[in-house]
């Protein structure tokens, strides 16, 4: 039986004007820093309040304003009369048999964002979205097939890493978050930007170090600078040797950003001592698995500080590919090594819950109404 909170249903109609300003109210949690600062500075209060409601929000993870027992009593009341905090109360946690979790979470929108726990020996891993869905139109990418419904917001993205926070076991805590769930974060920047503002800062942000964060794009060469400037860890998913391959697998991004290009951008990058960028590839039996290719590939990041993760594919109904074997993955593998690269062979984790890489988006969501569990107070 799916059972809904008043306040998560998306088509949910205000019966009048009047009721619509106070069913709507303000959400903190849609405020960035300055705007929070300002809405502050307007209500005539002393700047430090800003940093007490971030505080409360990020740090704390309040769902109430009432909770926030250090502003002053009248303050809070006057607060609680125009604003709240609009957490996701309206999510689905799919427990993969390896010990993966996937959590469907509904928008205001009534849209449906996913982000996966990803458990490795002692590391916990949030994998993130930045998008419902993706402009690119890369070949092996389930995303992909649905189009772009719409950029998340900064706070959609930031609630993210609270619900999964929320849904932790009490010994449980987040190691790393990567940006490589639904969507191209550096198609969202701006949003991006500013989820990573609260998500590092360590006053009264969620005080995740940077370097502990890795955003993954699909190659948008003009804007891997603004990257560098976050200060977290920049992944980039290669995925082909040659222009003509690349243009095949990933048209939409590769023929704005061809590979020459993309890999000069990342010669350029500014790379922090002791940082070193990451390679994703793709593995697509018998298409771009050949040790020829292996070591083309090789030959193309001669000179980079980096490291290479293959990814055997992750198939899915519909789509021509296929996973290649052991034998191969290993054996491409083995040229990158012997060239003198770290390469580490993506475990596929969480395929039986649809939560592994390229496996995001659709089903199951889109083929039936998900029987969304809403947990008062909690996801
Ligand atoms: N748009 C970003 C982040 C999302 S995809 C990007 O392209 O990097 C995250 C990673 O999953 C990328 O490296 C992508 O190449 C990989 N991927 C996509 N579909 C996959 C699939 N079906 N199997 C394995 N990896 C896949």
């Amino acid at each position: 039986m799916t059972v809904r909170s008043p306040h998560s249903h998306p088509s949910a109609a205000p019966a009048s004007p009047a009721l619509a300003s106070l069913e709507t109210p303000l959400n903190l949690l849609a405020l960035s820093r300055g705007a929070t600062e300002q809405f502050v500075h307007g209500l005539g209060w002393p700047r430090y309040r800003a940093h007490q409601i971030l505080r409360w929000l990020y740090r704390r993870r309040v769902r109430e304003i009432g909770q926030m027992t250090d502003l002053p009593h009248a303050d809070r009341a006057r607060l609680m009369s125009m604003a709240h905090i609009r957490r996701c109360t309206d999510c689905q946690i799919l427990r993969s048999a390896d010990g993966t979790r996937k959590i469907l979470a509904r928008l205001e929108d009534g849209l449906v964002v996913e982000s996966v726990i990803i458990p490795e020996g002692r590391r916990l891993t949030l994998c993130l979205s930045t998008q419902v869905g993706c402009t690119l139109d890369c070949g092996f990418c389930l995303t992909g097939t649905m189009g772009l419904q719409r950029n998340l917001q900064a706070h959609e993205i930031v609630d993210q890493v609270l619900t999964a926070q929320d849904s932790l076991e009490r010994r449980e805590r987040l190691t790393s978050l990567v940006l490589m769930g639904m969507g191209e974060p550096l198609a969202n920047l701006e949003a991006v930007s500013d989820a990573i503002t609260r998500l590092t800062n360590s006053t009264w942000g969620l005080g995740i170090p940077a370097r502990r964060i890795t955003l993954s794009t699909a190659g948008l060469a003009t804007r891997l600078q603004d990257v560098a400037a976050l200060g977290i860890n920049l992944a980039i998913s290669l995925n082909a040797t040659t222009n003509e391959q690349r243009d095949r697998l990933m048209p939409a991004v590769n023929r704005l950003h061809p590979l020459d290009r993309l890999l000069a951008a990342c010669r350029a990058y500014p790379l922090p001592p002791h940082r070193r960028l990451t390679f994703e590839y793709v593995l697509l039996a018998g298409v771009n698995d050949t040790e020829q290719e292996a070591r083309r590939l090789a030959r193309l990041l001669r000179g980079l500080r980096c490291k290479i993760n293959l990814i055997p594919f992750n198939e899915f109904a519909g789509n021509p590919f296929r996973r290649p074997d052991d034998a191969t993955v290993s054996a491409f593998q083995a040229i990158l090594k012997q060239a003198g690269y770290d390469v580490f062979i993506r475990k596929s984790k969480g395929r039986d819950v649809l939560g592994a890489c390229g496996q995001l988006g659709r089903l199951p969501v889109h083929q039936e109404p998900i029987g969304l569990t809403p947990v008062a107070g909690r996801c």
